[in-house]
């Protein structure tokens, strides 16, 4: 097993923290990431989306449906399982990272807690055997941060729903089988409502191809034109969106902290080789002092979010297998929230002294402080900007009455 994940697993191990299953599903990962690597690498260069091969691979080892309940052709790993399957991924770079969240977490996490069994079935089955992928439409090209003010809207029509509007910056928007979107209605407030891919009233009006970094992962804007979806592929009630989509961000969150944590590894690993084979002033710069304490800065930051991640792990593992426990839940969330901030934080600033400590050479792609230093700058600001979090984090120190926003 890679090195320092594997220390993490033995560790987390010895601490009583996993079992079996959690070293079994590492291992799993770990085959994978080893299998993915080299292709991911050259997709990044190539600047092409990687979402196949991704795909391939993972649904090779078993993987896509990491948190999926056994009964419905998943593995039914925990919150400590999908942290650390992310952990490792995040080693390859986050537009891996943000592809596999969007399917393993945001979509898997609402199917499985809310899905009806003919849902589960028919989405959540296939998603986990890696025959069907999914997006999770919430974001606008007005509404970001505030989605209590999305417009898309949907209207009932015989049979179902009529569903008409624009989401944007969507995920795996060009691959989706079928897509969570929340839509609201005058009646029926916002709603989340699962839509098949449909030539003809659904369609991909732009990718984003300007990003400045994960390039291996699919960025869309999505018109949904009068798409129909029946009325059985209203998920939960009527009304409950955005509690759905809290369900997916609550397990997407975690994803894109522990995949920080990965990146951050994945620097750390590649500045203590530089610092072992680069000479100057007549020796390895990893003898320079200053170099030293940059190497022990990285290795903070990487602890630091490690452990957070860890952390919130554990807590939403807890409230998973009890959902109904409010005080679970507001552990959870405050845990998951604070891992997201500190790790996507740690893993900015690991990078940049990665690049640093790798010189001119570290300013460019060839290297892996370079790409991790463009990538993990979005995960300061999807699901659930930085901003915007700690508010959220605020509010939940002062109580009641302290919310600053929604
Ligand atoms: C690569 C990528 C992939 C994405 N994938 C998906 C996806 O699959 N599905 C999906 O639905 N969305 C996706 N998003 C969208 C993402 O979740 C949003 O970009 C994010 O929620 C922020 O919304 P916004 O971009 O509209 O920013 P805005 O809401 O316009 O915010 C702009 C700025 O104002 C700040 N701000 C806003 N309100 C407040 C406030 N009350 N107090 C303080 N500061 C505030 C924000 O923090 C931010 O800095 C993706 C984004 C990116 C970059």
């Amino acid at each position: 097993m890679e090195e320092l994940f594997g220390k993490h697993v033995e560790e987390l191990r010895e601490l009583g923290r996993i079992g079996d299953k959690h070293v079994r599903i590492a291992e799993l990962v770990d085959r994978a990431a080893e299998e993915l690597a080299p292709i991911e690498i050259e997709a990044y260069m190539n600047r092409q989306v990687n979402l196949k091969e991704q795909v391939r691979v993972m649904k090779k080892y078993g993987l896509l449906g990491l948190q999926v309940p056994e009964e419905y052709s998943g593995l039914g790993g925990d919150a400590a399982a999908i942290a650390l399957a992310f952990e490792r991924l995040g080693q390859l770079g986050m537009g891996l990272v943000t592809g596999m969240d969007v399917q393993l977490c945001l979509t898997e996490a609402i199917l499985a807690r809310w899905g009806t069994d003919e849902q589960k079935k028919r989405y959540l089955v296939p998603e986990a055997k890696g025959d069907k992928l999914m997006s999770f439409c919430l974001t606008e090209p007005e509404h970001g941060s505030d989605p209590s003010s999305l417009q898309v809207g949907f209207d009932e029509v015989d049979g179902g729903f009529s569903i008409s509007g624009e989401k944007y910056l969507i995920t795996n928007g060009s691959f989706a089988d079928a897509f969570i979107v929340f839509a609201r209605n005058k009646q029926r407030g916002i709603s989340a409502i699962i839509v098949d891919r449909d030539e003809k009233h659904v369609s991909v009006e732009m990718e984003i191809r300007e990003k400045p970094g994960l390039f291996t992962s699919n960025t869309t804007l999505l018109k949904f034109d009068g798409a129909f979806a029946p009325r059985e592929n209203l998920v939960g009630s009527f009304g409950k969106g955005l509690s759905l989509a809290y369900t997916g961000l609550l397990s997407g969150r975690l994803g894109i902290a522990a995949g920080c944590v990965g990146a951050i590894e994945d620097c750390l690993n590649a500045a203590l080789s530089r610092s072992r084979e680069r000479e100057q002033f007549g020796k390895q710069i990893g003898r320079h002092q200053l170099v030293q304490k940059r190497l022990a800065t990285i290795e903070e930051q990487f602890e630091t979010a490690r452990l957070c991640v860890d952390r919130a792990a554990y807590w939403k593992a807890k409230y998973d297998a009890r959902p109904d426990d409010i005080g679970l839940r507001k552990s959870a969330d405050h845990n998951v929230t604070l891992a997201k901030v500190i790790a996507t934080n740690a893993a900015g600033k690991a990078a940049d002294n990665a690049m640093q400590l790798f010189g001119g050479f570290g300013y460019s792609i060839i290297g892996a402080p370079g790409r991790h230093y463009i990538d993990v700058r979005a995960s300061r600001i999807y699901e659930g900007s930085n901003d915007v979090l700690e508010l959220k984090l605020a509010s939940d120190l002062l109580g009641a009455g302290f919310e600053a926003y929604g």
